[in-house]
């Protein structure tokens, strides 16, 4: 089935994930499924104030009737992840692209090695959702500067991916 390139979606739910972190939950404004996408694949947003930023899905592959970005607050921003921290709130409307994916899991691979640093954890969220749910041998490496920096820590604690993952902190024990 093809699907149009831009999508209108409704914020359903904005959350504070960890320090300068938030996640929205996006749905679709007319109330349809939301097109299918594979981890790794991003949307591009179109901004209030007229900028495009790409965020990348973070739940998990297959889920039609949501997605969901996290978007870290850049102290250097040109307007993108400001727009989304100051601007966007749960109830708006925004336009988005249909899922496009450049970072796709080798679907073959023997073993799964998820290297992510800070916000770079969005796809490998995803990746790892896919990889537990299909039994495969993976493990993910979460790097952040700081606890506080953390984002979704207690989702991947309480879930079946916890035995997966290790967590580094730049300020824990080394
Ligand atoms: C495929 C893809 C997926 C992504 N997924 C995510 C995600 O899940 N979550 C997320 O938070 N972000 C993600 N990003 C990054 C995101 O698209 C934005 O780039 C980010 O939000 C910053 O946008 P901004 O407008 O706030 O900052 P920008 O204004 O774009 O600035 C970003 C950085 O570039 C520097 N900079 C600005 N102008 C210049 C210049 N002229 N020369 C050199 N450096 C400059 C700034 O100092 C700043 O640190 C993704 C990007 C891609 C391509």
């Amino acid at each position: 089935m093809s699907h149009p390139s831009t999508l209108t979606v409704r914020v359903a739910r904005k959350q504070r994930e960890a320090l300068d972190i938030d996640s929205f939950e996006l749905v679709a404004a007319n109330g349809e499924p939301l097109p299918v996408f594979t981890a790794g694949a991003h949307v591009d947003v179109h901004l209030p104030g007229g900028l495009l930023r790409q965020y990348s899905l973070c739940n998990p592959p297959g889920e039609t009737h949501r997605y969901q970005i996290a978007v870290l607050r850049d102290a250097h921003s040109r307007g993108g992840s400001q727009a989304m921290h100051d601007l966007v709130k749960a109830g708006d409307t925004l336009q988005i692209s249909s899922p496009r994916n450049h970072f796709e899991l080798v679907p073959d691979a023997q073993r799964h090695v998820l290297l992510a640093g800070g916000i770079g954890v969005t796809p490998l969220l995803c990746m790892a959702e896919q990889l537990v749910s299909t039994a495969a041998n993976f493990e993910l490496h979460y790097c952040v500067r700081s606890r506080e920096r953390t984002a979704f820590e207690a989702r991947i604690a309480n879930s079946r991916l916890a035995p997966h993952v290790k967590f580094h902190w730049d300020d824990g024990p080394a």
